[in-house]
């Protein structure tokens, strides 16, 4: 179905697209500001990437776009997503699989003794590392040159280049040195994914904090609708969180995402023991295995449900995930940049609408920044 189509008349509301973390919160802001706002998703359900569903049968909660940790460092944020479910603390622990072996990730004291086969200190690791890193990199622009410059050629080639290679379908050469950026190398064995304040799960999971973020007399949601530039009349004004070459109808070409497949596989018992395994070798097709029910340590589940996590190039009826910003792209995306400054009554908002990587503290924080200057403007 597409806005428009039941012929009402929304004159005087506010339209946010997308019911994700970004275009809720929105919606949330300015109904407590006393706006109407009507939410549009194109989807049966609400809370965008981030819905979570408990399986019929196990009654596990099940993460259905990928596995979500919540982290930030932000005291607002916290506090935020705090009012609406219980935060219960939880630390992604990632264990990698890599050439017969079991590691430690992020890399850390335990997997660089791990993997070289010794027992360094944190001082001799260090110096140990800085031997392999090479040191002529001195501004790495690359995915690649990043890792060579940063931790050496082995450790690069055990954990990284293949597990990136699956993971964008790129070559490391190719890829920002962004990407790697956001993974910490410790000389400690600290192995707690995220170096954050706080870290932690919904209790009753994202699909319910969303729900209770919507549930407000001034919102009404609607879902399995979408949104397109042509139903924007009508409103006061759009936030938009889908693809911001959708809007434009692709007009300057489809921008660069992956999406994911879920194999899903149910058993009795621990399948693997953690949460999260990543698999770096090229020659094991899937990512990683998620299973669910280790994200909920705190309930009893007998059987567990797990996904192989497989990636590949977003098709034009897939599901878009992660944005791919190859540094070619940056032209394509500076004229989708420039028509949304253009384009009046509407603002670009979240991960689809701003095509970059957000996790959902900054797609929170900036949701918050966006109603605010909003409202200031009006
Ligand atoms: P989305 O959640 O993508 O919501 C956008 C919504 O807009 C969708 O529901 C879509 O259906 C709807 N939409 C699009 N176009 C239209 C249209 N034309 N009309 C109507 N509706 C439309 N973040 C973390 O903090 N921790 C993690 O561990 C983490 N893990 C992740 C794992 C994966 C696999 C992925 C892909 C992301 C992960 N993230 C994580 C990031 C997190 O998913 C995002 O921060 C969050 O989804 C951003 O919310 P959003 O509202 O901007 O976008
Ligand atoms: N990465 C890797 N091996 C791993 C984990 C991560 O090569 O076992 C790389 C990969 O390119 C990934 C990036 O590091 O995209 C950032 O890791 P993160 O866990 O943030 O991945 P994402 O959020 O992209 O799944």
């Amino acid at each position: 179905m597409f806005v428009g189509d039941e012929g009402y008349s929304m004159n005087g509301y506010i339209v946010c697209v997308g019911a994700g973390f970004s275009g809720s919160v929105i919606a949330r802001e300015l109904a407590e500001r006393g706006m109407r706002v009507l939410v549009v998703d194109a989807r049966p359900h609400v809370a965008g990437n981030c819905f979570t569903q408990r399986d019929s049968e196990t009654n596990i909660m099940i993460h259905v776009y990928g596995p979500h940790i919540f982290h930030t460092n932000s005291d607002k944020v916290w506090n935020y997503i705090n009012q609406f479910d219980e935060i219960i603390p939880f630390v992604n622990r990632v264990k990698a699989h890599a050439r017969g072996k079991v590691y430690s990730l992020p890399i850390n004291l335990l997997t660089i003794n791990q993997l070289f086969g010794k027992q360094l200190s944190p001082r001799e690791a260090e110096d140990f590392i800085k031997h392999k890193a090479d040191l002529s990199i001195s501004n790495p622009e690359t995915f690649e040159q990043q890792a060579l410059s940063f931790v050496g050629r082995e450790i690069y080639e055990t954990f990284f280049r293949g597990y990136t290679r699956k993971q964008w379908g790129i070559e490391p050469q190719k890829l920002p040195a962004s990407i790697l950026r956001r993974l910490p190398v410790r000389f400690n064995y600290d192995d707690n994914y995220y170096s954050c304040k706080y870290q932690g799960m919904p209790k009753n999971g994202y699909t319910f904090i969303i729900e209770r973020i919507l549930d407000h007399p001034n919102i009404s949601v609607q879902l399995s609708t979408v949104f397109t530039r042509d139903s924007a009349k009508n409103f006061e004004h759009i936030f938009y969180s889908g693809p911001i070459d959708s809007w434009f109808g692709y007009s300057e070409g489809h921008l660069g995402y992956r999406t994911l497949d879920f194999e899903r596989i149910q058993e009795d018992g621990d399948f693997q023991g953690n949460a999260v395994i990543n698999y770096c070798d090229e020659d094991v097709p899937w990512t990683r295995i998620v299973e669910h029910k280790h994200f909920t340590p705190w309930e009893n589940h007998e059987k567990t449900i797990v996904y192989r996590e497989y990636s590949r190039l977003c098709g034009p009826s897939d599901s878009p995930y992660y944005p791919i910003r190859l540094v070619d792209d940056k032209q394509q995306l500076e004229k989708y940049l420039q028509m949304a400054r253009q384009e009046h009554g509407v603002t670009f908002v979240g991960r689809l609408g701003t095509y970059r990587y957000l996790d959902m503290d900054i797609a929170i924080s900036e949701a918050l920044g966006v109603v605010d200057r909003f409202v200031t403007s009006l």
